[in-house]
């Protein structure tokens, strides 16, 4: 038999069909079992009757959520009043006449029928093959799938030629640090995952290509926000040859205008607005505003509009010049002089152009300098000594050489378009599988460590301490997303809570003690005041654990990467479960050796509470 899909039962009333899909619920009704059947169209409601049908009420019996299933079943219409106008397939029901099952579910870790913003990221993302069983990240990736197909419409219609670029590679400069990947071949050399397809779009430009685009994967390894996905996101990225920048901003705005109609999204106003940079400040004060209204926000309207006259260079700390936007940039045609003369560097502008949308940059690009000594002028003015220029960019100094077009380009971020069409905070709820804020990837435990032979064969040795480092950084990651102040204490080393409040200058009570123990064989963590003792009794009976223990030191080790007495209170960034004692409450500020013997983190405890969303209870005497 055919299989059908649930979305096209309502039109199969009186049929006999074929369904696959998961278990969303099982509720039995004395002699009825009541099985919500979902697929990836939708979810119906299918019935077995015990009198009618004994061996199929048997096997629905031994069902559980979320297990994968087919029925053969007929579809029949609901009796008047019983129809549930909540569901589009509530007009009928199926009447399950066989079934067998797949796989069997295990309980999942959480509920996937909810909205899923009340669980904590890290476990969604270790489970995200089920977190995206939840209706609403299926949507999202349905949504994202449609958006993009749109986008690779218009311009496969508007003469540009798609091409994929290198992801293995030599440095772009955007601004962020490279990704490295060692090369085996030649040892001691790295290739860099791109920031972006920068150089390679120009070079297909001087290939004579003229229009192109890519959805393209971008890799930066820079600060995790809300507002920008840590390693890796994607990019409309698009590069035209012989423009200005008013017709770069034309077409990607004619793009934006005419999907957006496609799926049905509304944009506030129509031509987008421009501003200067020196307007924007002025008038908002930001370069990143949202002109929407609160009405606008509650029905979802886009706002666009561009800013423009952005300096090309600020200073740096050290006093020297870097780039605003991006090194490959033209200035503004009456500022070629003063560039190539290196004189009024700060009043110089980009032809840089950015797109803001929702109080989000959600991209940015600029006319090229397509004369080899215009784009050395500005490697110069950044400090770059000639060999340094050669050996970096000397390839693209050489490649303007042989009859370059003048091009522009533009990359708005898929991602971020997504996030604000979507109305989700977070743009890891418009990916599959994102990183987590901590930079671990989703569902797989990268990165990880590798055997000794891989290292030898790479001739890579690793510098010991390296892992008490990356949980410090971790936890600052972590506390920099969630946008909280924190003070770093550097200190002499401290083994015990008591000289570790002396160095710090703070009251034992304050100190949040981090206790790696093995309950049931599994490894967990205790957070309690550093004046407080583990109550043996208390925490077996709250977790309902029978055996509990205190990890040695060499499993405090192997479980929290770093050595007793230096563990953090963040069991959430070890994949452990984290109970605190309700007593750390008493204190607003709370400090901690976060990873090191030589460095502690002081911060509220509210911020704590939110960061580590942990199990809070009485746990200590
Ligand atoms: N390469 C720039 C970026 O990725 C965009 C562009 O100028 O086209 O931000």
């Amino acid at each position: 038999m055919e299989r059908t899909l649930i979305k096209d039962t309502i039109n199969k009333i009186g049929q006999t069909v074929l369904l696959q899909g998961w278990v969303k619920t099982v509720r039995t009704h004395g002699g009825l079992i009541f099985l919500d059947l979902r697929d990836s169209t939708g979810v119906v409601q299918s019935v077995v009757n015990k009198v009618k049908n004994e061996d199929v009420f048997k096997i629905a019996k031994t069902l559980t959520p979320e297990s994968s299933v087919e029925i053969i079943c007929e579809v029949n219409k609901r009796p008047e009043g019983l129809d549930n106008a909540k569901m589009t397939t509530g007009g009928v029901e199926a009447e399950i006449k066989e079934i067998k099952s797949f796989v069997l579910s295990k309980t999942p870790p959480f509920p996937v029928d909810t909205e899923g913003y009340e669980i904590n990221e890290e476990i969604r993302l270790k489970y995200r093959y089920l977190d995206i069983r939840r209706q609403r990240l299926s949507r999202n990736l349905h949504y994202r799938s449609q958006f993009i197909n749109l986008i690779r419409e218009y311009f496969l219609t508007h003469d540009f030629v798609e091409v994929e670029t290198p992801y293995l590679s030599s440095p772009t400069p955007e601004g962020a640090r490279d990704f490295l990947v060692p090369s085996r071949l030649q040892k001691g050399k790295f290739y860099a995952l791109p920031q972006s397809p920068q150089q390679y779009k120009q070079l297909l430009m001087v290939a004579g290509l003229e229009r192109y685009f890519q959805i393209a994967r971008c890799f930066r390894d820079e600060d995790p926000r809300a507002d920008r996905a840590y390693g890796e996101f994607t990019q409309l990225d698009l590069e035209m040859s012989f423009v200005q920048r008013e017709d770069v901003m034309a077409i990607v705005e004619d793009m934006l205008i005419k999907v957006y109609k496609k799926i049905g999204a509304k944009i506030k106003e129509i031509p987008f607005p421009i501003y200067t940079y020196q307007e924007a400040l002025k008038k908002f004060g930001s370069d990143k505003f949202d002109l929407r209204s609160e009405e606008d926000k509650k029905q979802n309207v886009q706002a666009f509009a561009w800013v423009m006259d952005f300096p090309f260079f600020e200073k740096t700390e050290e006093g020297g010049w870097t780039f605003t936007h991006n090194p490959f940039s033209a200035p503004l045609p009456e500022f070629k002089e003063q560039l190539l003369q290196k004189k009024n560097i700060a009043q110089i502008l980009t032809s840089q152009y950015d797109l803001v949308c929702n109080g989000l940059e959600v991209g940015g690009g600029s006319i090229r300098s397509h004369e080899a000594e215009v784009l050395k002028a500005v490697f110069e003015i950044m400090g770059y000594k000639d060999e340094e220029i050669k050996a970096e960019f000397g390839h693209m100094l050489e490649a303007f050489s042989y009859g370059t077009p003048p091009h522009g380009g533009i990359a708005p971020g898929i991602d971020r378009l997504l996030s604000c069409l979507l109305k989700e905070p977070n743009l890891r709820e418009v990916i599959a599988f994102p990183m987590s804020s901590g930079g671990k990837t989703a569902v797989m435990d990268a990165p990880a460590e590798v055997s000794q032979p891989q290292l030898n064969e790479l001739s890579i040795m690793i510098k010991t301490g390296q892992k008490d480092q990356s949980l410090f950084e971790s936890i600052k990651q972590l506390l920099n997303e969630n946008k909280m102040s924190y003070d770093v204490l550097e200190h002499e080393a401290v083994y015990t809570s008591q000289e570790a409040a002396k160095v710090r200058g703070t009251k034992i009570s304050q100190g949040a003690k981090a206790l790696i123990m093995v309950g049931d064989k599994k490894p967990l963590m205790v957070v309690l005041p550093a004046d407080r003792k583990v109550d043996f009794k208390k925490l077996k009976a709250s977790c309902q654990i029978k055996d509990l223990k205190m990890a040695s030191a060499e499993e405090v080790k192997k479980i929290a990467g770093v050595e007793i007495g230096a563990v953090p209170p963040f069991g959430n960034l070890m994949e452990t479960p984290l109970y605190l004692d309700k007593n750390l409450a008493k204190e607003n500020e709370i400090v901690f050796n976060a990873g090191m013997h030589t460095k502690s983190i002081l911060m509220k405890y509210s911020d704590y509470l939110k960061a580590a969303n942990p199990v809070l209870g009485d746990y200590t005497s």
